[in-house]
C-alpha cells in the first residue's frame, strides 16, 4: 500500500477515493479516525492510500488529471475577452495568449 494524496479534511479524502475506485483503482482513507497522539499519522492529516502498489502510477496520473480538471472548472465561469485582438481566453490565463494583453479588471 502507498500514499497517493494528502487531503485537508475526510470529504476531499473521500471524493478522491470515489474517483479512484471508478477508475478501478482499490483505495483506502487513512488516518479520519485517529485522535491526537494515537495511531502512525497526526490527526489533521487524512491519506488516500493504494492497496496495490502496481496501481501508484496510474492513480497518480489519474490525480494530476483530476487536480486540474478540478482547477478548471472553477475557473471556466471566468472567461474573458481580450481587449487587444479580442480572443475568447479561458479563465484560468491571466494574459491574453494570442498577443500578450494583460485581463482587463
Ligand atoms: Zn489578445
Amino acid at each position: 500500500m502507498k500514499p497517493v494524496h494528502t487531503a485537508r479534511h475526510a470529504a476531499e479524502a473521500h471524493l478522491i477515493r470515489g474517483y479512484l475506485q471508478s477508475e478501478g483503482i482499490n483505495t483506502i482513507v487513512r488516518g479520519e479516525f485517529l485522535t491526537g497522539g494515537i495511531g502512525e499519522l497526526p490527526a489533521d492529516v487524512c491519506q488516500v492510500w493504494v492497496v496495490a502498489d502496481s496501481d501508484t502510477d496510474r492513480a497518480q496520473a489519474l490525480l494530476r488529471e483530476f487536480l486540474r480538471g478540478d482547477a478548471a472548472r472553477a475557473h471556466a465561469h471566468e472567461r474573458w475577452r481580450c481587449p487587444g485582438c479580442n480572443e475568447n481566453i479561458e479563465g484560468q490565463f491571466t494574459d491574453c495568449w494570442n498577443c500578450g494583453a494583460a485581463r482587463p479588471r
